[in-house]
């Protein structure tokens, strides 16, 4: 099975997408419409998050194994260290072994119920995302990514400890980050910059998400932890009341984000899409990252 990181050092940039598990069946047929639209595209590779709860983490296991069994895509499953002791850790990445999955994205998660609330290491559990990237290591021959935060983790006191933890994490194993949403090319390239200047080179991946809606405007605002820059409201506040013309200017911002970021360099673009296709086909295909025979 390749690993993510195979896909994303093959020389051309490449895309990939995330997905979040079915909550039911009517949800499970529009997550796998998606998936079969975008397996179409030839994308590097597909992640499945991990929830907060038991029958939610069960749905992540069933989704990537059945991405394994049944399509040509490279899954990646995303593992959390929330509320679980280091054996069921170790059982969690047991299942995904069995289930063919060599690619994790090991995160350590937010605290259940309130997202802002303290964090409280399950009594034998993990502390931080770096533990669980060592965890992952030691258990197999996996391939592991981890979360980066352009503007910072929210909990970070300044960008220069964080950057400090970033590294430690990226050291301890990982093989590459994925980027937290963002607003503008350069917001991501400076932590490009900053990892670089602590002396390490590991891939960093920019996470974009198509701006379709108002919607996912103010979902960006919520997980980036920035306001919108006064650039991005003047090219989308024009159109709040046109749902259409909002689309399309959004899909347009993103797509020069995605230019930006490949004329700089970067291996590929990871799109979160909120388990639908279309707008991520739209902007890929006007990115050029579509194989001619797709
Ligand atoms: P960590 O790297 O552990 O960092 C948490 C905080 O602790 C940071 O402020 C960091 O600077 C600090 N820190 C790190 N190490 C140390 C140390 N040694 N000493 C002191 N401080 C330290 N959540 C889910 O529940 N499920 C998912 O599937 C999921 N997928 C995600 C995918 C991506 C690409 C991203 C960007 C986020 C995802 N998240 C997911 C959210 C993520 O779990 C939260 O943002 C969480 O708050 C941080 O996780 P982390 O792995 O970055 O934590």
């Amino acid at each position: 099975m390749t690993t993510v990181v195979e896909r994303l050092t093959g020389g051309n940039p490449v895309f990939s997408v995330e997905f979040f598990p079915p909550r039911d069946a009517a949800d499970e047929l529009v997550l796998w419409r998606a998936i079969r639209e975008l397996e179409a595209l030839d994308p590097a590779f597909v992640s499945i998050t991990y929830g907060a709860g038991g029958s939610s983490r069960d749905r992540t296991i069933r989704t990537t194994g059945r991405v394994v069994q049944e399509t040509t895509l490279v899954p990646m499953a995303h593992l959390t260290a929330v509320e679980h002791s280091v054996a069921e850790l170790r059982n969690v990445i047991g299942w995904y072994a069995a289930v063919g999955v060599r690619n994790i994205l090991a995160v350590r998660g937010d605290p259940p119920g309130d997202p802002n609330g303290d964090w409280v290491r399950h009594p034998e559990g993990l502390t931080y995302a770096e533990e669980l990237v060592r965890l992952c290591r030691e258990l197999g021959d996996f391939c592991v990514g981890v979360a980066a935060f352009p503007y910072g983790h929210p909990r970070s006191a300044d960008l220069d400890t964080d950057t400090r933890y970033l590294v430690a994490k990226l050291r301890a194993g990982a093989d590459f980050a994925i980027a937290q949403l963002f607003f503008r090319p350069d917001d991501f390239l400076r932590m490009r910059d900053r990892v670089a200047a602590a002396g390490c080179d590991t891939v960093l991946l920019p996470g974009l998400m198509p701006l379709t809606t108002p919607r996912t405007l103010a979902k960006t605002v919520e997980l980036s932890g920035a306001p919108v820059p006064p650039e991005v409201a003047r090219r989308l506040e024009p159109h709040l009341d046109d749902a259409a013309s909002f689309r399309k200017a959004g899909i347009d911002l993103v797509t020069e984000t995605g230019e930006r970021l490949l004329a700089e360099g970067v291996p590929g673009l990871h799109f979160y899409t909120f388990n639908r296709s279309k707008a991520t086909r739209e902007v890929v295909g006007r990115l050029g990252l579509v194989p001619a025979r797709a």
